[in-house]
């Protein structure tokens, strides 16, 4: 298949990416690089460009003959979300909404959006399933829902197809430590708890020890990086004209922000300094998927079914990389 990753030089981009084409697909990376890694994708794939550009957008979906796009250009930081919401709105929505027309106009049939798990906002029920409803508490999750809106109505109108992965939080590296995760400022918390192990930093903050969890701290399910990519491939094969495909895609286990430090200090032998800090703003107590439907309806399965070996390929990743792709 010819496919357009925009995006696919940023984390989860580039491990989908490196997956595509291990499958023989025809791949084409858009990335402005603003977070994304040219080292991350192999150079004759790459276009260097903008979303902002909606006629260079048209132009390599006619020029490359693209049948399916996997959209991964996106802002994905929470707490900056609540203080600059602009960015969030003209980025992720905006943006998105040019690709999605561009995308009509052309007669590309397949999108595989990048969705997440904070469009649900503070689930009524925790393992969440996709029938909980989705009312975002921050501009991120607001974006994000408004355009698995757009998508929706565009499948219903139009002979378009899509499928929108509502992530939970992405973790982990490839485990032959040739890509991994490289945020700049990096906000992610396994990225932090090893980087206080290489001695980059002195300590990790744990933002908020009074949630309603079993140790009073944030409550996640962190899935590896490339049960992530997978999923992407087995929605493009699963698309048809008309399909409105929604699926969470978590391990369906939740550890705790300390369960993660704790799991770091094993697995690194080093031992974490803590703080104390506030809550972060916009943060839900507890999100844990139910994957059910992913499993049964792409046969999708977590090769990495446990934090440790998930954070063991992290480490890997961080050790040899101390300062990332140093771009
Ligand atoms: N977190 C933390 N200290 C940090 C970074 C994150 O306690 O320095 C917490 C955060 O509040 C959340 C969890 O770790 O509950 C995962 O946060 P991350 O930013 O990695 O992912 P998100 O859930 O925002 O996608």
């Amino acid at each position: 298949m010819r496919i357009l990753v925009t995006g696919g030089a940023g984390y989860i981009g580039s491990h989908t990416v490196k997956r595509l084409l291990a499958r023989g697909h025809d791949v084409t990376v858009f990335d402005n690089l603003s977070a994304g890694h040219r080292a991350a994708v192999p150079a004759d794939r790459l276009v260097v460009g903008d979303l902002r550009d909606a006629d260079q957008v048209d132009q390599l979906l006619v020029d490359r003959r693209i049948e399916a796009v996997v959209h991964f250009a996106a802002y994905c930081y929470v707490g900056e979300s609540v203080k600059e919401p602009a960015k969030y709105y003209a980025n992720n929505l905006q943006y998105a909404l040019n690709l999605l027309d561009r995308c009509r106009r052309n007669g590309v049939g397949k999108f595989v959006f990048s969705s997440t798990c904070a469009t649900y906002g503070v689930p009524t029920a925790v393992p969440i399933t996709e029938a909980e409803k989705q009312a975002p508490i921050n501009p991120y999750g607001n974006t994000k829902l408004a355009v698995e809106y757009a998508l929706s109505d565009y499948a219903g109108a139009y002979p378009f197809g899509f499928c929108a992965l509502r992530y939970f939080n992405a973790s982990g590296a490839a485990p032959d430590g040739t890509i991994g995760e490289d945020h700049d400022p990096e906000t992610h918390l396994i990225p932090l708890v090893i980087q206080v192990a290489l001695g980059q930093r002195s300590h990790v903050e744990i933002y908020g020890t009074d949630y309603p969890t079993p140790d009073g701290t944030c409550v996640r399910d962190y899935i590896h990086v490339d049960d992530l990519a997978e999923a992407h491939i087995l929605a493009l094969d699963k698309i048809g004209p008309g399909a409105q495909l929604k699926y969470n895609v978590g391990i369906g286990r939740g550890y705790s922000v300390r369960e993660v430090i704790r799991t770091v200090e094993e697995v690194t032998g080093k031992s974490i300094a803590v703080k104390e800090a506030p809550r972060r703003a916009g943060d839900p107590p507890a999100l844990v998927a139910n994957a059910d439907k992913v499993r049964r309806e792409l046969g999708w399965a977590p090769k990495y079914a446990e934090l440790r070996a998930i954070v063991e390929t992290a480490w890997n990743w961080h050790k040899a990389h101390p300062d990332g792709y140093a771009d």
